[in-house]
């Protein structure tokens, strides 16, 4: 069986995915951040919605949940939901690496705290799903956790995966993080390279997802603090120290 992965545009500028396996006609939605384009994908696709997986709790990512529950009886709804803060619909929870399945596929949970607390990538085979944690080319605001934990799950936690990793984020900052990029590291070829590539892809109205984390380990300056030629311009200061900052340029560019 081969694992297809279905973009849906929701709201201005995320994704929600609907995922299936090719001969099901069962599948999973992660994040829909509105019912309406995710029930018209399921539609056009004859596809029956099984299952919810929530990365995080902000709004943007679960504004569907309820009327997809509603609409899906039986609906099973996975978030991580600690500290006692479920997302509406929750059914389940979530725990680090505790792999469960749900519409016939086989799904490890991978906790990565530092956007929010509560905040989980999707591991489905080499497909991950990172919600606002991991962006192409960039990560999440730090707006619950710290540099540390944030830098924590990028660095030992998502970067622990294999170079063909495809990366599946919740929203489509690419350009704009890669401007971002190349003032971190002007001379690096491939951030430049990407930024071309990523402007031909909005203009022609195409997604810049999925990315790898072989991309991502070239382009990505959270990923890349450790770089000597990135610490050098911050004085060589330790990695966390490094992703720090550069967090925090980026949070006023
Ligand atoms: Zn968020
Ligand atoms: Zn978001």
């Amino acid at each position: 069986m081969t694992l297809r992965i279905l973009e849906v545009p929701c709201l201005g500028d995320n994704y929600a995915y609907v995922v299936t396996q090719s001969g099901s006609t069962q599948a999973l939605v992660i994040d829909p951040s509105e019912a309406g384009p995710v029930t018209h994908e399921l539609g056009d696709r004859g596809l029956d919605l099984v299952a919810i997986l929530t990365t995080h709790h902000h709004h943007d990512h679960v504004g569907g949940n309820l009327k997809l529950s509603h609409d899906h009886p039986g609906l099973a709804v996975y978030a991580h939901g600690g500290a006692g803060r479920p997302v509406p619909g929750q059914t389940h929870e979530v725990a680090h690496e505790v792999v469960f399945q749900t519409a016939g596929i086989q799904i490890t949970p991978l906790h990565v705290p530092g956007h929010t607390l509560d905040a989980v990538a999707y591991l489905i085979e080499d497909a991950l799903f990172t919600g606002d944690t991991l962006f192409v080319a960039g990560c999440g605001r730090l707006f619950e956790g710290s540099a540390a934990q944030m830098h924590h799950s990028l660095c030992n936690v998502l970067a622990a995966l294999p170079d063909d990793t495809r990366i599946y984020c919740g929203h489509e900052y690419t350009v704009q993080n890669l401007r971002f990029a190349a003032t971190v590291e002007p001379d690096n070829a491939a951030i430049r390279n990407k930024l071309e590539w990523a402007l031909e892809q909005t203009e022609r109205g195409q997604p810049t997802v999925p990315s790898t984390l072989h991309d991502e380990r070239a382009t990505n300056p959270f990923l890349r603090a450790a770089v000597p030629a990135v610490a050098a311009r911050y004085d060589n200061d330790p990695p966390v120290e490094v992703f720090a900052a550069i967090r925090r340029a980026k949070d006023h560019f």
